[in-house]
């Protein structure tokens, strides 16, 4: 197997009974990249993951994680993988401190919970119980028990689902941050934002396959896209046409109203248009 690869995967299937859930996948994640699983409700992704984390037997299909292959791990394995499970949040009367630091107790070589806590932005909830957080706090937590053991590679599944905007936007700047410091993140995510701003390549995957990798600037081909320009004529009328040399249109424009061009707008199709076009939408 690759080095370079933190993931690799090849012809990976998966049955639930009749039910093929994942038909035939293939897919590489490199050593500190971060990298977005897409795909409609049901297309395979969480089955996928869970395979890669090791909590799910495959059908067929060689896969490798770190160099190991996660049906088979070896003693050091799992705390060189870090997973943020949906839901794991509650402790009933442990507060945040003390569900961080039990989860710290399961690495031989694990983060300073206080500083774990601060870094998700749960320092003012040190002291709360986890039935009292909030469900965005939960996330936060789910975060925290992820990392607590400086994992090589991270596992996030929906992530930010429930998080309000600035809880967002936090959270992003944590990944960017354990980005930069190296960490490998395979994230699943609904949220094309997201994934245009965290992800340095995107996989989609759709019936169980993955249909295309790219950065998410050149998905479907999006960068070779026609910009659509749209300006109001003097009586007020939108008038919108498609163009692959803009800039040329829009001086053109400034040539005929002598000036500024009223309502101009210049749009390119976003991560979303051209990911429900390969989806069938
Ligand atoms: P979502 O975006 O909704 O989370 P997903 O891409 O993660 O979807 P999976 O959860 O992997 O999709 O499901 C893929 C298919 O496998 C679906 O048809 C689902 O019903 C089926 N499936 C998943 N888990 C099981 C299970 N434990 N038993 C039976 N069928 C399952």
């Amino acid at each position: 197997m690759d080095e370079e690869l933190a993931i690799s995967v090849r012809g990976l299937r998966k049955a639930y009974g009749d039910n093929v859930a994942v038909a035939d996948v293939d897919l590489a994640v490199r050593r500190g990249e971060v990298f977005a699983l897409l795909g409609p409700n049901g297309a395979g992704k969480t089955t996928t993951v869970e395979i890669l984390e090791g909590f799910r037997r495959r059908d067929a299909g060689e896969v490798s994680v770190l160099g190991v292959d996660p049906a088979r791990p070896g003693p050091d394995w799992r705390s060189r993988v870090g997973i943020v499970l949906q839901g794991t949040g509650e402790f009933d009367e442990l507060n945040v401190g003390e569900v961080v630091r039990h989860f710290a107790g399961f690495y031989t070589d694990a983060d300073d919970p206080d500083k774990v806590i601060e870094r998700v932005g749960l320092g003012a909830k040190k002291r709360a119980r986890t039935r009292t957080l909030s469900g965005g706090q939960k996330r936060r937590l789910d975060v925290a028990l992820g990392i607590v053991g400086r994992p090589e590679l991270l596992f996030l599944d929906e992530p930010t689902t429930g998080f309000d905007p600035e809880a967002r936007r936090e959270f992003w700047e944590l990944i960017r941050d354990l980005s930069a410091g190296g960490t490998t993140i395979l994230l699943t995510t609904h949220y094309l934002d997201e994934a245009e701003l965290l992800a340095d390549r995107v996989g989609v995957i759709a019936a169980g396959r993955v249909i295309e990798v790219a950065t998410p600037d050149r998905l479907g081909d999006r960068h070779q896209a026609l910009a659509t320009v749209s300006w109001r004529t003097p009586d007020g009328v939108v008038q919108s046409t498609q163009s692959a040399t803009p800039t040329a249109l829009v001086a053109e424009l400034a040539g005929r109203f002598d000036g500024e061009v009223p309502g101009l707008t210049v749009t390119r199709p976003t991560l979303e248009d051209v990911y429900l076009r390969m989806i069938g939408h």
